[in-house]
């Protein structure tokens, strides 16, 4: 049923009702899961981005409680080697768990799998199951997929943007919404709940219509960009999508949302701005861990993973800001957090660990495979 290389509507109507309607159990049992012991079904993956230290994160007390308080209960990481790429590739390491010593470059898409690939190859996702929400435009929408020709655009994520600007991926789920097709029975069915969900909102209409596709499509799009338009701040396009975020998980429930913040970057200019955004970044995580808590499908199921793509230099510079890029543990050694359902609690882990190792850590933690990498899982993070 839910071929993995075809972003149709079928597949979409499916996800979307597994995810928001709970009508879990005929979709789910098509899905491959070769860890049923493990709890975990939902995994946030937050790319805590823009090179933030360890010593204004863990390392000053107050800045980061939520990060804190995920800690406390869960498995610390406090000496993650870095890819020091430059953001971009940075970045994209986290979500291919290659550290390509020769970078990548800016704005273009890199040569390796990403973990959307495979969790979407492996356990034939449906485009619904995967996200990636990003701070930064355009540019950031080259995470969702690689070139690598076993893979790609077929496996990739579905991109939001904060400000509601949605990439080529997912205006392609939205534009088959507006096909008129011949229904099966079950997408009938489908279509009769979420058509009682969209009425619920105010909005009545038979669904069979191109017009009230693009109902159906404005709705989603509400949903998602739901509360981001006051966001305002330092931080308010990090912020926006960590909200953007938390739509996504109650919409859609998917296996996988990732988050690519950016903006700690004003370092380079603003040692107070950058330590201001990680703070307001920090809350707004904390909403985002708050809304997972209370959603009693996603409390006891759904892991979040925090990391930098890297520090920032020892030193100040000229402008009494920080740069990235004189080799320094503070550069190259950030902290990993770790929270979820099947992890220790408590635990923190001395030993060198790579950044790049979250992406086959993921990957095994739904059940996919991380094939193309060479990264290793992180040890000790099961209870
Ligand atoms: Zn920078």
């Amino acid at each position: 049923m839910n071929q993995p290389n075809a972003f149709d509507r079928r597949e979409f109507l499916i996800g979307t009702a597994a995810g928001s309607l709970a009508l879990a159990s005929d979709a789910r049992a098509t899905l491959r899961v070769p860890f049923q012991a493990r709890r975990t079904q939902h995994v946030v993956l937050v790319a805590f981005a823009g090179g933030v230290r360890t010593r204004e994160t863990f390392g000053a007390a107050g800045n980061v409680p939520t990060l804190e308080a995920m800690a406390k209960e869960g498995v610390l990481y406090k000496r993650a080697k870095s890819s020091n790429l430059g953001h971009f590739g940075a970045a994209l390491s986290i979500f291919t768990g290659v550290s390509e010593a020769r970078g990548i470059r800016e704005n273009a898409r890199g040569e390796d799998p990403t973990l959307f690939e495979y969790l979407r190859r492996d356990l034939a996702l449906p485009a619904s199951q995967v996200w990636i929400s990003t701070s930064g435009g355009a540019q950031q929408t080259n995470y969702s997929y690689g070139l690598h020709p076993d893979y790609g655009a077929r496996f990739g994520a579905n991109t939001v943007d904060g400000d509601g600007l949605f990439n080529a991926e997912f205006k392609s789920i939205l534009d088959a919404w507006g096909k008129p097709k011949a229904l099966s029975n079950k997408e009938q069915e489908l279509l009769a709940k979420l058509r009682a969900a969209i009425e619920s909102r105010g909005a009545a209409a038979s669904l069979n219509s191109p017009e009230s596709a693009a109902q159906v499509e404005k709705y989603i799009l509400e949903e998602l960009t739901s509360g981001t338009a006051d966001i305002r701040g330092a931080n308010a396009a990090d912020a926006k999508a960590l909200r953007v975020a938390r739509n996504l998980l109650v919409v859609f429930k998917p296996k996988l949302v990732a988050v690519v913040l950016q903006q700690a970057d004003i370092a380079h200019g603003s040692y107070n701005g950058y330590v201001e955004v990680i703070r307001q970044n920090d809350a707004a995580l904390g909403e985002l861990w708050k809304a997972v808590k209370g959603d009693a499908e996603l409390r006891d199921s759904t892991a979040f993973v925090v990391v930098p793509e890297f520090g920032r230099d020892a030193d100040l510079n000229s402008r009494r800001g920080l740069d990235h890029g004189d080799g320094s543990n503070d550069l190259e050694y950030v902290t990993a957090t770790c929270w979820g359902p099947d992890f220790a609690r408590g635990r923190i882990v001395e030993d060198d660990v790579q950044v790049v190792d979250v992406c086959p850590t993921v990957c095994e933690l739904l059940g996919a495979r991380a094939a193309k990498s060479r990264a290793k899982r992180l040890p000790r993070l099961l209870a």
